[in-house]
């Protein structure tokens, strides 16, 4: 990991590849619930799955199929063409009709809500992660539109376009421009936030007057209004060049179209090398969290194992949050879920700094996820106070 660059400086990244045709797409459905079943044909646009959340977008397939298999975190799509659903008329009000609409066109929502402050993020999320400049550089229309659309609902009296220091730029109409270093983490939301109003936000969680959106979430809201179509598609870096790609499209197709290749023992991460989920298999579906795809060779980069903790204090030097995230992995290491929040697991903004750093190569990112992954559905499965699984001391 020596040679790993922190810098968010992107460079000239070239137009935005729109992505091949797949002969199946797997659109996972984690916290939907399917619409149709094993059989059952649908056209581009359909509205497949239904969100679970108030907050999350509905789903729509990408293109016109018959439903192979309905899956435990999936539905797969034979696809057999390009029709497609009429285009729906957006709502002429703003407000809670317009995002409600958005909703179910496939936008998560959760950040178009009323706030005195709007901030756009154009900050690239992670090292070698490029999303936002082709969009601001050759789709500004789409993305204004976007811009104005939000604006309808969240009547946000400021607007701030936050950029990372050094990457080429234009402001919107009525909107201050901020620059953050081009160094990771300062494109994470709650750090752009705090940058704009010197506050601190937990991840998950919402201020009263200031909302966050990226600039690839104004683009995806930009082209639903243009279109009067879902959301069934989005960016991705893949090998330092931007694709717009079907969401569901398998890992191993993109990887193809962008001539890389993934060996036996590599890892693929659906994100970026610090953030990025491992991909369980070159099968899998591209959700629309995805912000790229990175290979991990074999013997290169984290190769995080369960070594014990050697207490040396290296991943608190360096967390922003200012947390332990030693003692919270050996909290969920022990299932000791409980005790985490004690070291104040939820202001951990899974930056993934500590686990670079970590002397003992711990996969911390992995045991926070897992641990706050335990906290919620503890706090849904029961409405008591929650208890300790495992008891005793970590
Ligand atoms: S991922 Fe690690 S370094 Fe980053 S905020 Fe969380 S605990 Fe701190
Ligand atoms: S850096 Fe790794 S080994 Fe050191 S205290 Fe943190 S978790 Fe333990």
């Amino acid at each position: 990991m020596s040679t790993f660059s922190f810098s968010l400086q992107t460079g000239e990244t070239g137009p935005l590849i729109k992505a091949s045709t797949p002969e199946t797409v797997r659109i996972p459905t984690h916290g939907h619930t399917a619409l149709y079943a094993k059989g059952d044909q649908v056209l581009a646009g359909t509205r497949i799955a239904k969100a679970l959340l108030p907050d999350e977008g509905d789903l729509h397939a990408p293109l016109a199929g018959v439903i192979e298999e309905i899956e435990s975190d999936g539905i797969l799509i034979r696809v057999t063409g390009k029709e497609r659903t009429a285009p729906q008329e957006p709502p002429e009000n703003g407000g809670d009709h317009l995002r409600e609409w958005l909703r179910q066109s496939g936008v998560d929502a959760g950040s178009l809500r009323q706030a005195n402050t709007l901030i756009v993020n154009a900050v690239p999320p992670e090292p070698g992660i490029s999303i936002h400049a082709p969009l601001l550089q050759d789709y500004r229309k789409v993305v204004e539109l976007g811009l104005e659309t939000v604006l309808r609902i969240t009547a946000s009296a400021k607007t701030y376009l936050v950029t990372a220091r050094g990457n080429r730029t234009n402001a919107f109409p009525d909107c201050t421009v901020l620059d953050v270093p081009a160094v990771y983490p300062s494109g994470i939301d709650q750090l752009v936030m705090k940058a704009v109003t010197g506050r601190e936000v937990l991840l998950g969680t919402h201020p009263e007057d200031v909302t966050i959106l990226s600039v690839r979430d104004l683009y995806l809201i930009g082209r639903v209004m243009e279109t009067g179509r879902p959301v069934t598609e989005t960016v991705l870096t893949i090998g330092g060049r931007n694709h717009l790609i079907m969401i569901g499209t398998a890992v191993g197709f993109l990887l193809q179209e962008a001539g890389a290749s993934a060996h036996p023992g590599d890892r693929v991460l659906l994100g970026g090398p610090m953030r990025g989920r491992a991909a369980l298999n070159l099968q899998q579906g591209v959700d629309k969290e995805a912000t790229g795809l990175t290979i991990v060779k074999q013997g290169e980069g984290l190769n995080p194992t369960d070594n014990f903790c050697l207490g040396c204090g290296e991943c608190e030097a360096h967390c922003p949050a200012r947390i332990m995230p030693g003692m919270i992995s050996r909290c969920a290491e022990f299932k000791h879920f409980a005790r985490a929040e004690d070291y104040h697991i939820h202001s951990c903004i899974e930056c993934g700094l500590c686990a670079y750093y970590c002397k003992a190569q711990r996969p911390l990112l992995q045991y926070i996820r897992l641990a706050k992954y335990e906290l919620a559905l503890l706090r849904t499965k029961s409405l008591h106070p929650i208890e300790d699984i495992a008891g005793g001391e970590a």
